[in-house]
């Protein structure tokens, strides 16, 4: 199998997705990697898209295969592995794999996308699957009629708090503010809810139970009171980090572990490119992962044209 592409994507999220769309419609030899057995980076766990031009309401799942169908019929090569490290030699880089596979190419777009940040909270790590967990729609189901709480005040936690409302008999939202981060529509959808109470000002301080999670102690940082609420879940909802640390060295980087890069997707190496939640910018949506992976192959089309052909 010949491993030298003209251009490597490394992410399958909406970001990657479409720079494997337009790569292929400008004629590159194209390899898609992605680390998860499923493409669609975080877009897959979201239940309700409100905001993708044209496609109001779609589930994320439904969109994520729609991105992945349109690479597909434009015969993108795809590969399910994970990037260890990027070795720029000039002209070519080379991707390492962890399992010790290489590829080569002489553009790079990294998409990898951010995972989800943690609480640090006392209990986190001990109740992680037992009762802590980070993304709604995959485990919400596991409680039906029973009580839980969504720790954040972003659009995830509003819409996690949202979508367990429907099942759970009563969801908790701590914030630690006493207003919310999320959409203002979100906010009036969460507020309209008679089994939602909202926690201003408040911080979750441990995380306790026996075999699964039994109870939350939350302190409430204006009045400097606490109180134990026994429940059943805590799903932590407070933002994503970037998932940048194969790449410690290589690209310059944020104190933050963004990758630092306009627009255009240019990194501060010639030939490696950055496009979605990974790279350092103010809005982090589908529609503006998807916007930088379309420039960061516009821009890669054009460092490739300055090699003879
Ligand atoms: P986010 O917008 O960064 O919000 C994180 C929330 O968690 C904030 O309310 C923040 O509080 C809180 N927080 C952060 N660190 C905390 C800590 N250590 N302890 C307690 N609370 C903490 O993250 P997100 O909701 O995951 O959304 C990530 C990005 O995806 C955003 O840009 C969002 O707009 C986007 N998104 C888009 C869509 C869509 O396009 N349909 C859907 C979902 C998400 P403060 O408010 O006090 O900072």
């Amino acid at each position: 199998m010949d491993k030298t592409y003209d251009i490597i994507i490394v992410g399958g999220g909406p970001a990657g997705m479409t720079a494997a769309i337009y790569a292929k419609r400008a004629a590159l030899k194209t390899l898609l990697i992605e680390k998860e057995f499923l493409c669609g980076g975080q877009v897959i766990n979201t239940y309700e898209v409100d905001n993708y031009p044209g496609l109001p309401g779609i589930d994320g799942f439904s969109l994520s295969e729609k991105f992945k169908e349109h690479a597909e019929k434009l015969e993108t090569e795809f590969l399910n592995g994970e990037m260890s490290k990027v070795v720029d030699e000039g002209i070519w880089k080379r991707v390492i794999l962890k399992d010790g596979t290489e590829y080569r190419t002489k553009a790079l777009v990294l998409a990898l996308g951010a995972v989800h940040r943690k609480a640090g909270v006392i209990g986190e790590d001990v109740f992680a699957g037992k009762g802590v967990s980070y993304c709604a729609t995959c485990d919400g189901a596991f409680f039906r009629n029973k009580t839980a709480a969504v720790i954040g005040g972003g659009d995830v936690a509003l819409e996690d708090a949202i979508f367990l409302a429907r099942s759970c008999k009563k969801v908790y939202v701590i914030h630690r503010r006493d207003e919310f981060r999320g959409a203002k529509s979100l906010q009036q959808k969460l507020m309209a809810l008679d089994n939602v109470e909202i926690l201003w000002d408040s911080v979750v301080k441990e995380i306790k139970g026996e075999e699964i999670v039994t109870a939350v102690t939350v302190e409430n940082q204006k009045e400097g009171t606490a109180q134990e609420i026994s429940l059943d879940g805590v799903f932590v909802a407070i933002g994503t980090v970037p998932d940048t640390n194969s790449l410690e060295g290589i690209v310059k980087m944020d104190e933050g572990g963004y990758i630092v890069a306009g627009e255009d997707g240019v990194t501060s190496v010639p030939g490696i490119f950055c496009a979605g939640d990974c790279r350092k910018k103010k809005l982090r949506q589908i529609i503006t992962s998807a916007a930088d992976g379309a420039n960061c192959v516009f821009s890669a089309e054009a460092y490739l044209n300055t090699f003879p052909s």
